[in-house]
């Protein structure tokens, strides 16, 4: 726990990254644009740096944490021999692309690079529940495994520096997706007078029981082999249309279930109607039409 560790960036997430190295017993070099960010964590221990180089050379590990990509370049951008020789670990969130270009670019400056994503908001940093995702060379990443368990549940995806940045995208489409339909569940049961805590509870159970099919229709997709053992795609269309006719009767939004409704409608057009509902994988795979 007394590895030196650097945090670049100290809005709301970079504080809460530096503020859990410092409970950890790490010494902790911080930098930020806006210098006075740093004034809170110095008065906890932290030691400002008075530049981004300065803060680079302070620490074998620099975390970097800012809004975007761009500014991780502008930041770092300015002096190359300051990423000699140390491991730079970027958890700001981008694209897959981005990281992978990023990870480049610190090869080329002779830096080691991980590139990672962060599932949890800031108050969650240095607990279990936030999950910190990398990605990058293992050796790297195990080189500063317990170091970077300070900032809580750090998981370790694989070689590609892109993973990060997908497994991150990926939690998204997830979070939102049940968020939708949830919202739009509740907006048809308040047309009837049934309030969104009423429903609340009911749908969390639903998720919940949805959420277990995931691993068999996971085995599904990875074979490539999709038989209807519980339900038919054309079943589930049939009840897509329900639900669609039942938004419209009451007045509440049809846009999301009709879009739903289309891709299942070019699946069955491309003579899937008999198989199970994973098999739209097809249809996800494949860039949009519309
Ligand atoms: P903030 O807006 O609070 O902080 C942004 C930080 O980026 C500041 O330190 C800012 O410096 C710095 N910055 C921006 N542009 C530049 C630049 N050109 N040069 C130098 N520094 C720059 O954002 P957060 O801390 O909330 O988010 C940071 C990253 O963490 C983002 O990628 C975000 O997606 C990710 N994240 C955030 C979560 C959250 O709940 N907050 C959750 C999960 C991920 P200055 O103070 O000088 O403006």
């Amino acid at each position: 726990s007394d590895t030196p560790v650097t945090v670049i960036g100290l809005g709301l997430m970079g504080q809460a990254l530096a503020g859990a190295f410092l409970r950890g017993g790490h010494p902790t070099t911080v930098w930020n644009r806006t210098a006075s960010k740093a004034d809170k964590l110095a008065a906890e221990g932290a030691r400002p740096a008075p530049t981004a180089a300065d803060a680079l050379r302070a620490s074998p590990l620099t975390i970097v944490c800012v809004t975007d990509y761009r500014a991780v370049h502008e930041l770092l951008g300015a002096d190359d021999a300051a990423l000699d020789g140390t491991t730079l670990i970027n958890l700001t969130s981008g694209t897959s692309a981005q990281a992978r270009e990023a990870a480049r670019w610190a090869g080329r400056r002779g830096a080691r690079y991980l590139d990672g994503a962060i599932m949890a908001v800031p108050p969650a940093i240095g607990t279990d529940e936030a999950v910190i995702l990398h990605s990058g060379p293992q050796a790297d990443f195990e080189a500063h495994r317990s170091t970077l368990g300070a900032l809580g549940a750090v998981t370790y995806l694989g070689a590609d520096h892109g993973l990060a940045s997908l497994y991150d995208v990926a939690g998204l489409a997830m979070m939102w997706s049940v968020l939708n339909a949830w919202l739009q569940g509740t907006a048809m049961l308040r047309t009837a007078g049934v309030d969104a805590a009423t429903y609340a509870p009911f749908a969390q159970r639903i998720a919940a029981g949805v959420a277990e099919w995931l691993p068999g229709y996971a085995e599904q997709i990875d074979s490539g082999s999709f038989p209807a053992e519980v339900s038919a795609l054309e079943t589930d269309v049939r009840a897509m249309a329900h639900l669609i006719e039942e938004s419209e009767a009451v007045g509440v939004s049809a846009e999301l279930p009709k879009m739903i409704k289309a891709m299942a409608d070019r699946s069955i057009a491309a003579g899937h109607g008999g198989e199970q509902y994973p098999v739209l994988i097809e249809e996800f795979g494949r860039p949009s039409t519309g």
